[in-house]
Parts: C-alpha cells; sequence; structure tokens
C-alpha cells in the first residue's frame, strides 16, 4: 500500500489556520489595525463595506513595506517583529506570529497598497484565495493600504456561518474601539457604507475615552493610578452612579493589548462592591503595565487571553488602586492635571491687560489672621458690592509677589501634614471649613484666589456659582422639591403666547424647583412664590431668562427636560450684573463648591477650580504653568 501521509500545501495550511485566526470581519479588523499600529501610524482609516463582508479596507501613514516585503508579508510565519523565541518575552508591538495576513489573504480578495518614505514609487501586489496573482510598480502615497474583499468567498460553510450585518458591525466596531483606545495618540476614523461612524482625533486617553463614548463621560470618569514594582495600573474607572444594567464598557488593555480575563474583572468588581448594587455593572478603561517577561500572551492564537506570573499580586494591586480611586471619590474626585488642551485659566487672560501693580504687599500678612488687619484689597471693605467701585484686576507681577510672600506660611495645624492622602476635597475643605478667618481676594472679576501653605487654590467665581445651581436644580428633580418662597405681592407676568405654553408645559417640574405660579387670563402668570435663595428682586428677570435659555438650550443641546431646566436656570442666575466679593463669601462660595458632586468643571465640561500645590508653585512662578 502507498504512503498516505502528505504535507498539506501552504494554501490549504493556511486556511486552516485562518479558521482559527480569522473568524470573522472583525478578527480581519483587528489583524490590521494592529499592523498599522505597529508600522508606526499616525493617522488610520478603516472602511467598510456590509460590515466587512464586501470590503476592509485599512489605510496608514505608517512606515511602509518594501517590494520584497510587500510580498513576503502574505507568506505563513513571516514577521518582522519576532526573529528568535527569545523576542517573545521583550515585545511591545502587537502582531509577532506572522499569521495575520496569510491567514487573511487565504480566504479573501486581498489588494496591497504601498510605499516607504525613503523609496520614489510604491508597490502594489494582488493576492487571492491564497494564490499570488501579480505585484506592480505603482505611484502611492507614504503608508499602507490593505483592502479586504469578499472575505471567505472560497470557503462558503464559513461564509453562511456569518451573522447579520448588524451583529458584525457591533463585533467589527468592537475591535475598532478597543484599539483605539489603546492608542489615543493616533488619529483614527471609520468609515462604514460611505458614513463616518467615527473620527478620534489623536489625544489623551480621557479624551479618547470621550470620543467614543460620549462628552458626558467627561464628568463620569474617575482616574486610577498605581504605581509598582509588579504592576503599573493607570486609566479610569466609571463613577458608581453610572454603572450599568448590562455589562459594556469594561476594558483592560496589558501593555496596550485588550484583554479579557475574569480574574481581574473580579478585582476590580469586588472593589466596587460596598458602593454599587448587585445588579450594575461598573464601568472601566484600566492600563496594566508589566514586564513582557512577566506575562505570556502566547496562550491564544486571538491573543486575547493573557497568563501573568504574579496573578495574585496583580489582583491585589488592581483591588486596591481602584478601592482607594473609589474612596477619593466617593468624598469627591481627584483633580486631573492632564487636562483638556482648551483648559482656560481664567487668570491666564490677566497676561493680555497690563494694569499698573495697585497692591503693596505687606510683609506681615498672614492669610490665616485675616479680615480685621490691613487688607490687601480693597474689596474687603465694600460692604454694598453692588455700590462699589468697579473691579480692579491684579496683574500677572502683583499675583507672583502675592504668592511669593504668602507661600511659605508656617503650618496652623498639624493636621494639615497628617491629611495629605485624602484627595484634595477633603484637604481643602479641611482647611477651610476649619480656618474661618482663612482668606481670599478676587484677583480678576471672575477669578478668586487663596493661599496656604501647601499651595494654592484658583477658582472661576460665575462657574463655580453655576455649578452650584445646577446641582442643586438638578436634585430637587430626583430627591428633595425646593422650597418656595412666597411672595408678599405677588407679581403678575405678562408672557408671550409660546413662553406661556412653555409654563404650562414646565409647571411641575417648576414647581419642584420651587417657582409657585398660577395662571391669569391670557398669557399672564402670577408668581406666588419663587426658589428660596434666589436675590431679591430678581425672581422674574430670572424666571424669563430661564425660559429663554430652557428654549435656546433645546435647539441646541440634546438634553432631558431635567437636565435642561437646571442648566437654563443656572445660567440665568449668574447672567445677573458682575460683583465684587468679599473674603468671607468667596470662601463660602468654595466650600459650597467643594460640597458640589463635581467641584472641579463648570457645567460645560471646562475647567473651574485648580489647586496648585507648593511643590508645582515654582514652575507657576516661573511662568511654566501658562500663567
Ligand atoms: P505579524 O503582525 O504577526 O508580524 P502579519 O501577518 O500581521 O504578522 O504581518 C506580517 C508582516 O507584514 C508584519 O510583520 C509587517 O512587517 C508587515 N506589515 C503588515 N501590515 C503592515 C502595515 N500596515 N504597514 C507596514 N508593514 C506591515
Ligand atoms: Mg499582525
Amino acid at each position: 500500500m502507498a504512503d498516505i501521509i502528505r504535507l498539506l500545501s501552504d494554501t490549504v495550511a493556511n486556511q486552516i489556520a485562518a479558521g482559527e485566526v480569522i473568524q470573522r470581519p472583525s478578527s480581519a479588523v483587528k489583524e490590521m489595525l494592529e499592523n498599522a499600529v505597529d508600522a508606526g501610524a499616525s493617522r488610520i482609516e478603516l472602511i467598510l463595506l456590509d460590515a466587512g463582508k464586501t470590503l476592509i479596507q485599512v489605510v496608514d501613514n505608517g512606515n511602509g513595506m518594501s517590494e520584497t516585503d510587500a510580498r513576503m508579508c502574505f507568506e505563513r510565519h513571516a514577521t518582522s517583529k519576532l526573529r528568535s523565541i527569545d523576542d517573545l518575552f521583550t515585545l511591545f508591538t502587537m502582531g509577532f506570529r506572522g499569521e495575520a495576513l496569510a491567514s487573511i489573504a487565504s480566504v479573501a480578495q486581498v489588494e496591497l497598497k504601498s510605499r516607504r518614505r525613503e523609496e520614489e514609487v510604491g508597490t502594489r501586489v494582488v493576492v487571492e484565495g491564497g494564490n499570488f496573482i501579480s505585484q506592480d510598480v505603482c505611484a502611492y502615497q507614504e503608508g499602507t493600504s490593505i483592502s479586504v474583499k469578499n472575505l471567505f468567498y472560497n470557503v462558503p460553510a464559513r461564509r453562511n456561518f456569518l451573522k447579520s450585518n448588524q451583529v458584525e458591525t457591533r463585533h467589527v466596531q468592537e475591535e475598532f474601539i478597543r484599539i483605539a483606545l489603546s492608542n489615543p495618540h493616533v488619529h483614527f476614523s471609520l468609515h462604514h457604507n460611505e458614513s463616518q461612524i467615527f473620527d478620534l482625533k489623536e489625544g489623551n486617553y480621557r479624551q479618547r475615552i470621550t470620543a467614543l463614548f460620549g462628552n458626558n463621560y467627561k464628568e463620569r470618569l474617575v482616574p486610577v493610578e498605581e504605581d509598582t514594582s509588579v504592576v503599573k495600573v493607570e486609566g479610569y474607572i466609571g463613577k458608581p452612579e453610572f454603572s450599568r444594567k448590562n455589562r459594556g464598557e469594561q476594558y483592560f488593555f496589558v501593555n496596550n493589548r485588550f484583554i479579557k480575563d475574569s480574574y481581574l474583572h473580579h478585582a476590580v468588581s469586588s472593589a466596587f462592591d460596598s458602593v454599587m448594587s448587585k445588579d450594575s455593572y461598573a464601568s472601566y478603561w484600566l492600563k496594566l503595565r508589566i514586564d513582557p517577561a512577566m506575562i505570556d500572551v502566547n496562550i491564544h492564537p486571538t491573543k486575547t487571553e493573557i497568563k501573568f506570573q504574579h496573578e495574585r499580586d496583580v489582583y491585589a494591586i488592581l483591588k486596591a488602586a481602584v478601592k482607594r480611586a473609589l474612596g477619593k471619590y466617593s468624598v469627591a474626585p481627584s483633580l486631573d492635571f492632564e487636562n483638556e488642551p482648551s483648559f482656560d485659566l481664567p487668570l491666564s487672560k490677566l497676561n493680555d491687560v497690563p494694569v499698573q501693580p495697585q497692591i503693596r504687599v505687606n510683609p506681615n500678612y498672614n492669610p490665616f489672621h485675616l479680615e480685621k488687619s490691613t487688607g490687601i484689597h480693597p474689596n474687603e471693605h465694600a460692604v454694598n458690592r453692588q455700590h462699589s467701585p468697579a473691579f480692579k484686576a491684579y496683574s500677572p507681577t502683583d499675583i507672583k509677589t502675592w504668592l511669593e510672600t504668602n507661600r511659605d506660611m508656617p503650618s496652623q495645624q498639624s493636621f494639615l501634614k497628617e491629611k495629605i492622602e485624602d484627595g484634595p476635597v477633603v484637604e481643602l475643605l479641611n482647611v477651610f471649613e476649619t480656618l474661618d478667618d482663612f482668606r481670599f481676594v478676587q484677583v480678576a472679576p471672575k477669578s478668586a484666589l487663596a493661599a496656604f501653605n501647601r499651595g494654592f487654590v484658583i477658582f472661576d467665581i460665575p462657574g463655580a456659582r453655576e455649578r452650584m445651581s445646577y446641582e442643586r436644580y438638578l436634585n430637587a428633580f430626583s430627591r428633595q422639591q425646593l422650597n418656595s418662597q412666597q411672595q408678599l405681592f405677588p407679581p403678575q407676568i405678562q408672557l408671550t403666547p409660546n413662553d406661556f405654553l412653555l409654563v404650562r408645559e414646565l409647571s411641575d417640574d417648576l414647581r419642584k424647583m420651587g417657582f409657585d405660579i398660577s395662571e391669569f387670563g391670557q398669557n399672564t402668570i402670577v408668581l406666588h412664590g419663587v426658589p428660596a435663595g434666589l436675590d431679591a428682586g430678581t425672581e422674574e428677570q430670572i424666571l424669563q431668562r430661564l425660559l429663554e435659555q430652557y428654549r435656546l438650550n433645546k435647539d441646541k443641546l440634546q438634553l432631558s427636560m431635567h437636565e435642561n431646566l437646571a442648566r437654563s436656570i443656572a445660567r440665568s442666575i449668574i447672567l445677573r450684573e458682575q460683583a465684587n466679593y468679599s473674603s468671607r463669601e468667596l470662601r463660602q462660595l468654595a466650600i459650597d463648591l467643594l460640597h458640589c458632586d463635581q467641584p472641579f468643571y463648570g457645567v460645560n465640561g471646562q475647567s473651574i477650580l485648580r489647586y496648585v500645590r507648593s511643590d508645582q508653585m515654582n514652575d507657576l512662578l516661573q511662568n511654566k504653568l501658562g500663567f
């Protein structure tokens, strides 16, 4: 009898391997995007037709391939990333098996175009069903484009196994999101059947998350950071109150590779145990950095599983890191200095306004005893701020001098030292609430500043007032209706027909906010009561502005009714004229702000409170922080 064992042809071997590596369009997408990242691209486009069943094209501006490489890359075990088995343990690239392109090419019609920077012309290679078709010279931009057409066209059994376009699109999108998350410095875009689904400009991790999941995530993220000799953990967790009823936003990246790991997942979710109900899921976007020698990513061809050498340590560290982040946040979120590029300190505007120094600095000045002694700002004595003179801004020189004189205040209270672990909110509240003569100055029409031995804070006054009102009114809908202050002589207000209808439509919610309104004939209402705490004489105007703002937001933004109402009234309240504030008022404002859920950001996501610790102060005084 003849021998029956034969070596498989490469084509068949590749098709078998393809079954393992390429199960559906999303697997090809993953491999191709990773290759583009590995090629050092800063811009990567993914173009799909019919969920990738008809076309998957990835265009990158990376290193490109030489004529030989462009052909070689379709060979099995052809890789530029791994030479010996030892390299496996020092590897930070995504690919390394050299299997992906060979597998993809064996089950699709593939066209590759590529040019390296140093080359004048590009090269074009066509491979179909694992068979080399052609290679020629072509004009092409720097980088690589790979088009994969009709995936599984030659393996009908597999093609039939594909799910609906909707399902396959979801898979593709998920892969895209994972890779976009692990590479926030790369500009990614995704087009599907001619429409653009994502266009993600390069940015930091936080910006990438919000670009992918929505702008409202800005306020939902709590930073996590832990650096140990075993593992470095960084990233974000979602605040418990935004946890979801279904699984979803749970991302682990180990050395920038997305992984699924139920053990690590358990570490995170158990850290959430005490702050979340059992039927909801925590969201997280965590990146672990580990010495590649301490992990083995080689255990599954699609590489979403990983083996850790110090599994228990990693578990413990991860859990502790998340707990700590939650602990800080449960009092309030911690300060994120790596902020959005639009970060705009109101104070920086001072640079444009050259103002003569007005204030003589008192060398004996001590911010811990003041109010009674020599003020450094005339505003202190402005009792009736409506009639006080126009506000005079401090010049940058004044501020520097002021900070320099006040920075080395001896610590009045030893507890200030002990509390350093508590996160900025608790730390600041401790100082402001305990020392009741703690001194604030208004350094610009909209900015207030206070310094103490550990640094200084600066906050945006209208931004703070808006944030406080917003949270207060928003709570009025979900928790407790606000008190209404009855008017002695309830005014009649004539509204436009539209506003009249709007008041009618919103009447229940206006009542919860503290507006007690009745209708009085055509387009006229009577204002019996107003939210307690509004400045006397401004109520009517505030209601009118509230309606106007509500209408405006409705056209511009997609907000829920309550969100819109809370934003509108907060905005109406701060539209009042500029005022000068006394130190006492500013201190109270700062304390109220720190009691907000989100003291660091304004209603529109802008930064409104900044705490600069003394170790960062030197940079600041040398103009390095943008002042
Ligand atoms: P691996 O990524 O595991 O090395 P692949 O089959 O995915 O294997 O790719 C084979 C080789 O083709 C890579 O090692 C790389 O040299 C080259 N390559 C693939 N895609 C690109 C690309 N977009 N730009 C430059 N080179 C690429
Ligand atoms: Mg690869």
